[in-house]
């Protein structure tokens, strides 16, 4: 056993923050023998980015794929510690993401997603185990909250009629009072994981909570067997074989446009040309930053303004020492001390909800290690506006208080760790240049100010997290492939004129 206190994360000597970020942009080194041209130039490697760049390079274009960081993935991301990998993103995601990845990357990459085995919910109200399908959901909800089957069948149905397009204005709060009037346990149980991802309110449209459940938690909950380094790396391998042109630390600056349609970028201070770009970076970031208010009608940029994005997250990354092994406590803890489901608690400062992703040795076997991710949902502001001192006060403060908490489910972890560090909604947006730190895009009317860029500027598409449907790893990397194909498309067009 250590006897030593953990290591943990030293506060960074310089500020890490966008404006640190956008000011030291790499030099011309990463764009060594970059060509003048390439047929599609595509800004950031999220999943939606690196998905459009394989689609377009399987197509036969020439892709130039860009990437401020240096490393890809955008969110779907890792780092390495002292021995220690940490997952970011990867906690679950619905069984669709297996057919994705089979069509657009390789069989390979699709056999690696497998069904989480156990997650599990502890608060004041129940403590339970799901499959995290409908049917284990039906049985929860009759069984052991003891509501009618025909009550429970009829809300699945009401969800399975919703449709996106009808114009409904009925919240998710008035949805549950309809179906589960007062069963505040029975609302916990289907709207606190969708908070615990991406903030989400009862107070929002009942059509999107509608649209999560349906995609989401329905048929269980997967995840990638061999790490988000497996993934990425292998799909950075596939995009090589692909002859797509990978450039990392390479900050696209502007995206240039002539007469009302796109001609390329400004990277790293070097423009580079292509009839058609697709920026995976955030929709705000790419037309606030990247193309310019002055490009496009101000009408469009208005509506732009108004969108919201969903809240950022906090995570505490825990290593278990090399030596040392954890009793199973389950793959997706859900825990809160809160006494009823609220949207808000969820996401203070003053953290009483934790989500736990905890990583046994047999997901990257090689390794045979143990690692726990507490996530917590969060607010930009909260934490944007705090000083450096206050800052670092703040992070040691949720550190000890989620080592205390996990100590309910793994007595005696203390003594098991070797490394401790936290991040912020001001990581997240220091790593990925996004809006506010956002871990999951936009809110639903960001989906439409990205169909209608290329409308506003030919050539020019976007691809990244807008609405719940096209944000979380699936969403995006299906989002990668809607828009690659209208791009292809375009480019056809250009061809045949
Ligand atoms: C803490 C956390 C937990 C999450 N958990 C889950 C989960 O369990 N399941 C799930 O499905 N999803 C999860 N998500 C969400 C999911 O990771 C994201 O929705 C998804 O990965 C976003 O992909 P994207 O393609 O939209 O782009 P992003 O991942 O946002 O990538 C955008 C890329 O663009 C790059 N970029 C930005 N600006 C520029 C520029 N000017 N020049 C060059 N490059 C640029 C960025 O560096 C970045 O690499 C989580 C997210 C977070 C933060």
């Amino acid at each position: 056993m250590s006897v030593e206190q953990p290591l943990r994360a030293k506060p960074s000597k310089i500020k890490k923050d966008r404006t640190y970020r956008e000011s030291n942009i790499g030099g011309d080194s990463h764009l060594k023998d970059v060509k003048d041209e390439y047929d599609v130039i595509v800004i950031g490697s999220g999943l939606a980015g690196l998905t459009s760049a394989n689609c377009m390079a399987k197509q036969g274009r020439s892709v130039l794929l860009l990437e401020q960081h240096y490393i890809l993935g955008g969110l779907a991301q890792y780092f390495k510690r002292r021995g220690h990998i940490f997952d970011i993103s990867l906690h679950g995601f619905p069984i669709g993401m297996k057919k994705t990845l089979r069509k657009y990357w390789s069989k390979e990459l699709a056999d690696n997603i497998e069904q989480v085995e156990s997650v599990r919910f502890d608060n004041p109200q129940f403590t339970l185990e799901t499959t995290f399908t409908r049917e284990d959901f039906t049985r929860i909800i009759v069984e052991e909250f003891g509501i009618e089957k025909d009550k429970v069948i009829g809300f699945y149905d009401h969800l399975a009629k919703m449709n996106y397009y009808d114009d409904n204005k009925m919240t998710t709060r008035e949805m549950f009072e309809q179906f589960f009037p007062g069963r505040t346990d029975v609302w916990r149980l289907l709207m606190e994981p969708i908070t615990y991802a991406n903030g989400s309110t009862l107070d929002e449209p009942a059509i999107s909570y509608g649209i999560v459940f349906s995609n989401f938690m329905s048929k269980g909950v997967y995840i990638y067997n061999g790490g988000t380094d497996d993934m990425i790396n292998k799909m950075q391998e596939i995009l090589e074989t692909n002859g797509v042109d990978i450039r990392t630390k390479c900050l696209v600056q502007k995206i240039l446009v002539e007469d009302g349609k796109t001609s390329g970028v400004i990277v790293n201070n070097k423009t580079v040309k292509a009839n058609c770009v697709i920026s995976n970076a955030g929709i705000h970031p790419t037309i606030y930053k990247m193309v310019g208010r002055e490009n496009l009608d101000e009408d469009f940029v208005k509506e732009l303004d108004d969108v919201k994005v969903n809240t950022s997250s906090c995570q505490v990354y825990i290593g278990i020492d090399k030596e040392e092994e954890i009793p199973y406590f389950g793959d997706l803890v859900f825990t809160s001390i809160h006494p009823e489901y609220d949207s808000d608690a969820l996401t203070s400062m003053d953290i009483t909800s934790r989500t736990y992703s905890v990583y046994y040795p047999e997901m990257r076997p090689e390794r045979n290690r143990y690692t726990i991710v507490a996530s917590i949902n969060s607010k930009y502001d909260d934490w944007a506006s705090l000083s450096d001192e206050q800052y670092q006060i703040a992070k040691d403060k949720m550190i000890d208080e989620t080592i205390e908490s996990l100590e309910k489910y793994v007595p005696g972890i203390r003594e098991k760790i070797h490394y401790l560090e936290a991040a912020t909604p001001r990581s997240v947006e220091f790593y990925t240049l996004s809006h506010m730190g956002t871990s999951f895009g936009t809110k639903f009317d960001g989906l439409k100010i990205s169909q209608e860029l290329p409308k506003q500027i030919k050539g020019l598409y976007h691809a990244g997290s807008v609405g719940i449907i096209m944000s979380g790893w699936l969403g995006a990397a299906n989002y990668g492939v809607i828009v690659s194909n209208s791009a292809d498309k375009y480019l056809a067009s250009l061809e045949s004129e």
